[in-house]
């Protein structure tokens, strides 16, 4: 293929789980062409999901690397470390760093993720009580002003948020979550069943605004003051930003690669422009329930995407394919699993239901026609891995169907002779 005969050496851009994982699918792929590995960031890669654990001191500082310097060496992999990358010329095969200076490149992946979005409006005296949750410098500075904040102001009530609230939770400490919409967790679940983490909060002593933003943080009195779209004034040692992530894609604006909210690619983590690819949150792939693209800013679909561009780019042609947003977490010590279609207001989906608000516990399930094309467990989720299976296989539920709602249910005993196995990523 014209790509093997002409690419020289591998860049790539983005030290976490898609850069890392393109790493190791080019080299096991038997490619021992030079690689360039560009990164913002001074440390090796390490894994964002782990902040909220090492907040909490669950996880040591250390047990966050997923890898040390070695692994770079040992995978004839160059380091350019601290360096952000601010321009690509496609025209001319060239990166432009922030210090000025351009590289050339054969190959190039983009797995440069995703950034928090923050907030306007922080007087430069109160940005020192202000942080976001994407990095481990992030969770270094709230890690060190948690141990001796009073008040929290937490901003946002998507997952993230939820996990460091979790994360900071002592009886010492007083916190206020700020949802901009009526509810938390918008982007996961539905109303109903986000009451069940909501009831979590309450008992854990969260207060909760609803229906607010933020707009205003300015210091006084040696704390931030957060006032709210209300016009309520809420002094703070702490403020977390959780207002969810914007792809680091200002790169390749203006450039034929083209983009929208991230870098469009295909199923071989192509993008418009040839020897170019994206993975991982900087990139915007099909979504096979929805059928339109979409940015799926997870580890797993990270990995499983700087995969198989990496093997792409070493000239093995690989596929990602039933690529859906899917992810299991613990928040507030309920476990949820949203996978595909999770929501009602997905639209035209039959809903299969069982709520259970008193034990904490809603089970339900989106089909179209015979296929399960969406679910979203609260509280109990211990067949979510057969329910996905079903949803990426399209398997035909309908003998099933009218049994599968109800909760507890051993999904895998009811599919009976079926051998639920996860769907390959190669290929
Ligand atoms: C607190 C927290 C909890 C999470 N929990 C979950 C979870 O439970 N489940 C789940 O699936 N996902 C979770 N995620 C999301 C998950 O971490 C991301 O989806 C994943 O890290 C994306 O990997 P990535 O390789 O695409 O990019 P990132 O992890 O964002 O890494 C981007 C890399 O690119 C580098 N970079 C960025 N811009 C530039 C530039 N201009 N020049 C050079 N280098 C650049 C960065 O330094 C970094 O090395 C969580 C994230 C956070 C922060």
């Amino acid at each position: 293929m014209s790509i093997v005969a002409r690419a020289r050496k591998h860049t790539i851009i983005g030290n976490s789980a898609a850069g890392l994982s393109a790493i190791k699918a080019i080299r096991k792929s038997g490619d021992s062409r030079p690689i360039v590995l560009i990164s913002a960031e001074k440390c090796p890669a390490y894994s964002p999901v782990l902040t909220t654990y090492y907040i909490g001191n669950q996880v040591q500082r250390s047990k966050l690397f997923l890898v040390d310097e070695r692994f770079y060496s040992k995978h004839g992999v160059a380091t350019i470390f601290g360096r952000s990358v601010e321009a690509v010329d496609p025209g001319h095969r060239q990166i432009h760093l922030d210090d000025g200076s351009r590289l050339d490149y054969d190959n190039l992946l983009i797995a440069s993720g995703a950034s928090a979005r923050t907030l306007d409006n922080v007087t430069p005296a109160a940005s020192k009580y202000v942080s976001t949750l994407r990095t481990i410098a992030d969770a270094d500075k709230i890690k060190a002003v948690s141990e001796s904040a009073e008040k929290v102001v937490v901003t946002g009530a998507g997952l993230v948020s939820l996990q460091t609230i979790k994360a900071i939770l002592t009886s010492k400490i007083g916190i206020t979550l700020i949802s901009g919409s009526e509810q938390v967790l918008s982007q996961q679940m539905d109303r109903e069943s986000a009451l069940i983490i909501q009831a979590k909060l309450a008992a854990q002593g969260i207060d909760i605004l609803f229906g607010r933003d933020v707009s205003q943080v300015y210091e006084k009195g040696g704390r931030a003051q957060v006032v709210t779209s209300y016009g309520e004034t809420l002094p703070a040692d702490l403020v977390v930003v959780g207002k969810g992530v914007q792809p680091n894609v200002q790169m390749v604006r203006h450039t034929s690669i083209k983009a929208n909210l991230g870098i469009l690619v295909d199923e071989r983590m192509r993008t418009s422009v040839e020897d170019v690819y994206a993975a991982g949150d900087a990139a915007e792939g099909n979504n096979e329930i929805t059928g339109e693209t979409e940015v799926i800013a997870t580890w797993f679909n990270a990995c499983a995407q700087g995969e198989i561009a990496g093997l792409n780019m070493a000239g093995r042609p690989a596929r990602r394919l039933g690529q859906f947003r899917e992810n299991v977490t613990t928040l507030m010590d309920v476990v949820v699993a949203s996978m595909g279609a999770s929501k009602p207001d997905y639209g035209q989906y039959q809903e299969l239901r069982h709520v259970d608000l008193k034990q904490g516990a809603s089970r339900k399930l989106y089909l179209a026609g015979s296929r399960i094309v969406g679910a979203l467990l609260v509280g109990n989720a211990h067949d979510a891995g057969v329910i996905r299976h079903c949803i990426a296989n399209k398997i035909d539920i309908s003998p099933w169907k009218d049994r599968i709602a109800a909760a507890p249910l051993d999904f895998g005993k009811i599919l009976g002779g079926q051998n639920p196995n996860w769907p390959s990523l190669g290929n």
